[in-house]
């Protein structure tokens, strides 16, 4: 049995404990005094090395994060620019369109009134042609 054999300190080597002592401290110990602080020294800085690496490793991302954000804006900021270039410019053409219509609705009325007139004037030729009986002699020479 472990329990009934002496023991000696796993870092230095140095008895440490014989079975005759307290059957649980024998049980527990693994080093000297001496030792045991240095171990539990040694344990104290790895967990803070294990510590300060996870935080670097939050920060890294955080930043990594920070930067994919800073991108994105960018990207959103050059999508926005182009719309509303796109915007302006379909404004612009809006605007010429209107022109456009504009003039085509004022040169709509000029035919309008032209045909009116033209109208009148045929109905006036038509009178005058049928006052003078001409229409009856064109119509016999047609058919
Ligand atoms: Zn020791």
């Amino acid at each position: 049995m472990m329990s009934e054999e002496n023991k000696y300190c796993s870092r230095c080597g140095k008895l440490i404990s014989t079975p005759e002592g307290d059957y649980f401290s024998h049980i527990k110990i693994l080093y000297c005094d001496e030792c045991r602080k240095e171990v539990e020294r040694e344990q104290t800085r790895q967990r803070v090395a294990e510590l300060k690496k996870r935080k670097k490793q939050k920060d890294k991302f955080r930043d990594e994060e920070l930067e994919q954000l800073r991108v994105l804006t960018e990207q959103l900021k050059e999508e926005v620019e182009l719309l509303r270039e796109g915007n302006q410019a379909m404004r612009e053409e809006n605007g010429l369109l209107r022109m456009q219509n504009q003039s085509l609705r004022e040169e709509n009325g000029l035919l309008k009134e032209k045909n009116r007139l033209l109208r009148i004037r045929m109905q006036q030729l038509t009178t005058e042609i049928n006052t003078s009986g001409t229409i009856t002699q064109i119509r016999r020479r047609v058919k």
